[in-house]
Formats: C-alpha cells, sequence, structure tokens
C-alpha cells in the first residue's frame, strides 16, 4: 500500500469547468475519496492545474525497427511530455498487429492504444498504396483482432488517393464495415481526393472520428469557395467526431478559424505525432493545443478536446475524469503568461496570449517529470 498526496494543486472539474485548490489523495495507484492517512509522499505543485491524464487521440507510436514512421517511442510523446495516453492511429494493420505489444506495451510508461489499419501492411516505410487493393483490405483479419485485442479502440482508413489509390472509396466502405460489427469507431484520414471528400463523409455515422479535419489542401471541408460543405455540417448533425490531427501538413490556421467563425466545432485536439514532424510542425500535444487557443477556443473546451472528449470517444474509463477509485491518471500543468507565436502546417503564424506547459503527469499514481521540448 502507497499513498501519495498532490498539495497546492488548482483542480479542474471537467464537467462543470469549475477550479477548485485543493489537496488530491492517492492510495495504491487510484484516486481516493479524500485524506487517507498520513501520506508515504507529498508532491506540492505549486499552483499548477490538475487535469485528466491528457490523452492524445492522433499519434504514431508502434515502435517496431521495420516501420519509419512507428519509430517513435510512446514515452517520447507521452509522459515525457506530460501526456498520459497516446493512442496510435492505424500504423499497423493485420499483419502487423500481434507485434504490438512487443514493441509498445512491453517498453513504454505511457498507457498506450491503438486502431487498426483497414489495409493490411499498415503504414511502414512505404506508406503509400498500403490499401489500394482489395487482397490487402482484410475485413475478417480487421473484425477478429478487434475482437482478440481490448487495446484496439477502432479502425482506420486514409482516405486519400495516395493510401487508397483507385480502391478509393471500396476501402473506406469496408473500414466502415469492420468497425459495425466490432461496435467501435472508425477513424477517418481526409487529405487528398480521389476519393472526394462528400462521398467519404456521407459514409461516417455517430460516434466516427474525422481526423486532419482542417487541413490546407485543395477540397477540403470549405470546398472551393470558402462555405463549410453539406456533407460535413451533415456528418456533424449526425454525431460525427471533429478531431485535429496536426501532423506535418494537415492543420492551416486560416481553415480552421474560418470554420470555427462558420460554428463549426472542434471536438478532440491530437497532434499526429510521428518520427517526421517530432523535432519540428507538430513537436507536442500542448503546441497543438495552444494553436487552438490562439484561434480563440476557451481555456477549458481545450482541456475537455484533450481529456473527457477523446476518452468518450474510444470509449476509455479510467481516463476523462478526477474520480475516487478511478486509476489515478493526472496532468499537472501550468498556463504561462506569455505570448507565444505558433506556426501551422502551412507556413502561417498566430500568436497565443497564454501557454499551456506541462510539467508532469501521473499514470496510474506514478510521477513523472516532463523532460522533453514542449
Ligand atoms: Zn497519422
Amino acid at each position: 500500500m502507497s499513498t501519495l498526496q498532490i498539495t497546492n494543486g488548482r483542480v479542474i472539474d471537467i464537467k462543470t469547468g469549475n477550479i477548485t485548490k485543493k489537496t488530491l489523495y492517492i492510495k495504491d495507484g487510484k484516486f481516493a475519496q479524500g485524506k487517507v492517512g498520513p501520506a508515504d509522499e507529498t508532491l506540492d505543485v505549486a499552483d499548477a492545474f490538475l487535469a485528466p491524464g491528457f490523452i492524445d487521440l492522433h499519434t504514431h507510436v508502434f515502435n517496431h525497427p521495420l516501420f519509419r514512421h512507428g519509430r517513435l517511442a510512446a514515452d517520447r510523446i507521452g509522459v515525457r511530455q506530460g501526456v498520459a495516453c497516446v493512442v496510435d492511429a492505424g500504423s499497423s494493420g493485420t499483419s502487423t498487429i500481434d507485434a504490438f505489444p512487443q514493441f509498445v506495451h512491453a517498453t513504454q510508461t505511457t498507457k498506450t492504444y491503438a486502431f487498426i489499419n483497414i489495409g493490411s501492411p499498415g503504414l511502414p516505410h512505404i506508406t503509400e498504396g498500403h490499401a489500394s487493393r482489395p487482397e490487402f483490405c482484410d475485413l475478417p483479419g480487421v473484425v477478429k483482432a478487434l475482437d482478440q485485442h481490448d487495446w484496439l479502440v477502432g479502425v482506420k482508413v486514409l482516405a486519400s488517393a495516395s493510401h487508397t489509390g483507385s480502391f478509393g472509396l471500396e476501402a473506406v466502405k469496408l473500414a466502415r464495415k469492420a468497425a459495425e460489427i466490432s461496435g467501435k469507431p472508425l477513424m477517418l484520414h481526409i487529405g487528398n481526393a480521389p476519393p472526394i471528400v462528400d462521398d467519404v463523409l456521407d459514409l461516417l455515422t455517430t460516434g466516427d472520428i474525422v481526423t486532419h479535419t482542417f487541413h490546407g489542401k485543395v477540397g477540403g471541408i470549405l470546398g472551393y469557395r470558402d462555405k463549410i460543405i453539406n456533407s460535413f455540417k451533415a456528418a456533424i448533425d449526425r454525431g460525427v467526431i471533429v478531431d485535429i490531427g496536426h501532423g506535418r501538413s494537415s492543420f492551416s490556421f486560416r481553415v480552421c478559424e474560418t470554420a470555427l467563425a462558420q460554428g463549426m466545432p472542434v471536438n478532440t485536439i491530437s497532434s499526429d505525432l510521428h518520427r517526421g514532424n517530432v523535432n519540428e510542425y507538430a513537436i507536442s500535444l500542448s503546441r497543438t493545443m495552444n494553436k487552438l487557443r490562439a484561434l480563440g477556443m476557451s481555456f477549458i473546451d481545450v482541456i475537455r478536446a484533450v481529456t473527457s472528449n477523446p476518452a468518450k470517444a474510444i470509449q476509455l474509463s479510467e481516463f476523462g475524469c478526477i474520480s475516487a477509485g478511478k486509476p489515478a491518471h493526472l496532468t499537472i500543468f501550468k498556463d504561462v503568461n506569455e505570448p507565444i507565436k505558433l506556426v501551422d502546417a502551412e507556413g502561417e503564424t498566430r500568436t497565443a496570449e497564454t501557454q499551456i506547459q506541462p510539467i508532469g503527469v501521473l499514470v496510474d499514481g506514478i510521477h513523472h517529470d516532463v523532460s522533453e521540448t514542449l
């Protein structure tokens, strides 16, 4: 039995948005109702904010030696940047998914889940065409994997010409079918047509997730006249979730602020961090969060977009709130009153007046200091 008390923290109630200065108690890796006797350890966080452990819903952490895109350790962008949980977005498909526990779960502290790619090769060093042929899209194999592994939270399809090739919409239909059979969400990457974005959005149902929503390429959610396209509005009305997925080339300030001004929501904020954008472009989840703040998204909505919203989207009941009896996953962060100029994937800049900066994280009650650039 071990006990920890965290003093002088400003605890965020995700539901109400209220912030209360109080001591948090943790016993045996779980949040406790109240004082649990003399604590074995005390952590004084000196007025920092305490939020449920941050979740990055779109990352690439399949740390397999053959995977160029995946050669990023989960802890590099997880606990070392103040993020308690990362979700790999389709780095592996049926031909490689069985190696995920060996190369990720067995070596990393950060809580890690994954979407399985409908294309059986996943995203190895050859990223093109992985879902471009019927024989690459193993529907029964994907369903079986989803049934077998509780750490698989949904299906991923990259609906863009470079990934699905002439197979196009058919790959998306197979991915949707796998999601339907398993009762888990589909995460849909939108990018360069074909397939045309309206056609793929029309296939989505309640709880599915659109990622790279605000990319700056031609033919995105603003269509060709800077107006939200009807298929995107209809998808939102059906309860489709809007995700960021910043990446190297998939977030435009202009597109996002135009969409926000037309009343569109941002439900989840994710980084799409991988080996190719961790040192520039995306860099960290908190940097992506600050970009949304620069566009006027409120403090509490930004925090919800990395806590309760992604937890609900992929049904992670142990995440998303600070509640007695739940595993103690917690992000400790400051909101530094210092403007910062931020660059999107198109090279445009905006300024955030304050900066969310994680300083530590708890996973199952174990404390880790932030040790990487944010
Ligand atoms: Zn990605």
